[in-house]
Parts: C-alpha cells; structure tokens; sequence
C-alpha cells in the first residue's frame, strides 16, 4: 500500500474512534434461572447462591444472584451476530469490513477487561452500549502487521444503574503469509521463514507451568496446599478452600479424550492444519485443553486413551500435545 493510501486509510478507521457501534441492545430475556442453570453446566460452576433458592437465602444475598462473568450472557444476539458480514449493520462491522478490504482479513482476540460493581439478581433487564474506544498505531506482530482494535461495552439494568464494564480488544493483522505474497514486499529478504506458532499468554499466574514443562519435560499440574485439590489451568487462588499457597505434582500424561473439536479455519500461520483440539480427562482427575498429533481427525473418538508428548518448536518453545496411547 503506498504511503498515501494508508495515510487515507488511517484516517478513515481514526473517524471510528468514540463512535457507538450501534444503537443500545437490550438482552432477550431478563436475568433468569433457566439461563442460569444453563451455564453454570456449561461452566461446571455449582455455587449454591446461583442455583439453589433456600442455600442462596442464607447468603450475604439473600436470593439467588447470577455469576458476574455471565455479564455479557444476558445480552448475546445469538447466531444472527454472526450474520450479515457483507452488507454491515454496525459501526464496528464496517470499520473491521475496511481494514479486511485493505489487506487485514485476519483477526484475533487478544484481551478483555472486565469490571462487575455488583451481582445481578433475578428479574433485572441488561442493555449494553458498545463504543470504539481505541484504535492502535499499525503495529508489528508475530501473526502479522495491523491494528489493536478495543471496544468498551457499558452495561446497566432497567433504572439506568451501572452493573459492569467490558472492554475488548482484538487484533486486525494482515496474515504473515499474505504479507509474503504481496508484491510490495519486495525483495527477498522481505520473504520470511515458516513463522511460530502464537505463543501463549505467560503472567505471573501461569508463566511458571511453562517454564517447567521446558526446563523438566514433564507435565506439571498445579496442587492446593491448604486441601491437595489439583487445579489446570493454573491460578493464584484454590475455588474449595481458598488458599493461595500451592505447588505442584508431575502428571503422568496419561488420560482419556474427553471431548474435541477438528479446526480447518480460520488459518493462522505455523499451524498445520486441520487441528484437532482436544479436551483431555487427565488420570489424575484434572481436565486440559491439548492438541491431539499423529492421529487422523477421522479416526479421533471420546474416550480414546492418549499419552502426552512434548514437541519444540523450530524456535525452541515446548509444548505439550497428546497422541493415541500405546
Ligand atoms: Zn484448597
């Protein structure tokens, strides 16, 4: 793109910034106990001031109130979100509609921010307004160049009161391979090596099980000190009894498909695709999400037994995969 087509279009996607997306929407239904039991399955959430009236009656509460991150549950559209790509209906599908007819046809969820000021209870009706809050400079990523879109969704219930906050931001990028392809790149040094792999997130939280799985080759599960109960994926804090002293146990790798999924699209560059993503009944009790090699997605069932192999990137990250046991 030469400079003064990306100056243009910089200006064009900059007239989003503080713009609502689109008119608020009201959730379909007001905060309600089927919706709630719903996901709290979906979730394997069992908290008894969210499903159980009497429990709940002896809460700080008083009744049954919903789980602050089903915040954004209340008001999903569903599948018709989905639709309409090619003739946008909001000021956010256009702007992602320009940036895809420039070149950034990839898109990623990079991170979200939310805040809850109080539970919700039963009967009150969720509206959200969602704001193009900010728009980056281009910048360089290792899934490829393009903008970090955030969007801030304000909630509040049928008086207007505020009940939370939202605020999301992805990643527009032109595809790394794409960039290769493209004529003005140039040169040949302008034409990279196969990429990596999107590395995941690593914080104080969970940096240290990935430095282990390198450094010991072994598949490390976190252990509450204060009860033994075993928790994936690792965080600071134990849900029985809420201690936050911990170590951890090297699992034997050894575990049973619990459920997956074969992802043929979207593509991101250093995968081999298609992927099958798999949930995996670790035999020590804890579950975690894995990708299953050297197994035709075909021949993927529930219940397949598999044992955990590390594999190295070609820049050196270690991960741990499954394939068929045995
Ligand atoms: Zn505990």
């Amino acid at each position: 793109m030469s400079d003064e087509k990306k100056k243009a279009l910089e200006a064009e996607i900059r007239s989003y910034v503080g713009k609502p997306i689109g008119p608020p929407v009201t959730g379909r239904d007001p905060v309600n106990e089927p919706m709630l039991r719903q996901w709290c399955d979906a979730m394997g959430e069992s908290h008894p001031a969210y499903l159980d009236a009497e429990a709940a009656k002896k809460t700080v509460f008083g009744e049954i109130v919903a789980p602050p991150t089903m915040l954004q549950a209340w008001v999903m559209e569903g599948w018709a979100m989905h639709e309409g790509y090619d003739e946008p209906k909001n000021e956010q599908h256009r702007l992602h509609k320009l940036l895809a007819d420039h070149g950034y046809t990839g898109v990623l969820g990079t991170n979200t921010e939310e805040h809850y000021p109080r539970y919700l209870k039963l009967g009150e009706t969720v509206t959200a307004l969602t704001v193009i809050d900010e728009i980056s400079e281009e910048k360089a990523t290792g899934a490829g160049i393009g903008y970090f879109i955030t969007t801030k969704t304000s909630f509040t219930n049928q008086d207007g009161e505020d009940v939370g906050s939202m605020s999301f931001r992805v990643l527009r990028f032109k595809p790394a391979q794409a960039q290769k392809a493209a004529p003005e790149s140039g040169t040949d040094a302008a034409v990279a090596q196969k990429p990596s792999r999107i590395k995941p997130p690593m914080g104080r939280d969970n940096g240290w099980w990935w430095e282990k799985v390198a450094a010991e080759d072994c598949l490390p599960i976190q252990r509450c000190k204060g009860c033994q109960k075993l928790r994936h994926p690792p965080r600071p804090m134990c849900d029985v009894c809420g201690s936050q002293e911990w170590d951890s146990i090297q699992a034997s790798g050894k575990g049973t498909i619990h459920t997956f999924t074969v992802i043929h699209y979207p593509q991101f560059p250093g995968y081999d695709y298609p992927i099958v993503s798999i949930i995996v009944d670790l035999e020590e009790g804890e579950r975690m999400a894995s990708t299953l090699v050297d197994c035709k997605p075909e021949d993927c069932v529930i219940g397949m037994p598999v044992e955990m192999v590390i594999q190295e990137d070609e820049d050196g990250f270690k991960i741990p995969f499954f394939r068929p046991a045995g």
